[in-house]
C-alpha cells in the first residue's frame, strides 16, 4: 500500500455510496475542484453517532484514491494520505 491511511479509524454505523449526476455545481471534498453540473460523481453517505454526513467526490479523486490508496482514505484526506497535491494531468484527454 502506497498510502499513509490510519486503518484504525472508527467505522460508521451505516455507509452508502451512489454514483450521481450533479444537479448543480458542487465542490469535491478531496481536491476542492468544482464538480460541474451534469457531471457524474460519487455521492457518499455515512451514519456516525446517529448523524448522517454526506459528501461528494469527483471521478478523478475516486479513481486516484482507488489506484493509489485502495479506497481506505479518511474523507477529505485523500491527497495528504498519498502525499501528493490535487492535480490530474492524466485526466484532461480521457474526460467523457
Ligand atoms: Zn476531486
Ligand atoms: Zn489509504
Amino acid at each position: 500500500m502506497e498510502c499513509g491511511c490510519d486503518m484504525y479509524l472508527d467505522q460508521p454505523e451505516l455507509y452508502d455510496e451512489q454514483i450521481r449526476r450533479a444537479a448543480k455545481p458542487y465542490l469535491c471534498v478531496e481536491c476542492r475542484e468544482v464538480i460541474q453540473k451534469g457531471e457524474s460523481h460519487l455521492y457518499s453517505s455515512c451514519l456516525f453517532d446517529g448523524l448522517w454526513s454526506h459528501w461528494r467526490t469527483c471521478k478523478a479523486c475516486k479513481r486516484i484514491g482507488n489506484d493509489l490508496c485502495g479506497g481506505c482514505w479518511e474523507v477529505g484526506g485523500l491527497w495528504s494520505a498519498i502525499g501528493m497535491s490535487p492535480r490530474f494531468p492524466l485526466d484532461e484527454q480521457s474526460a467523457g
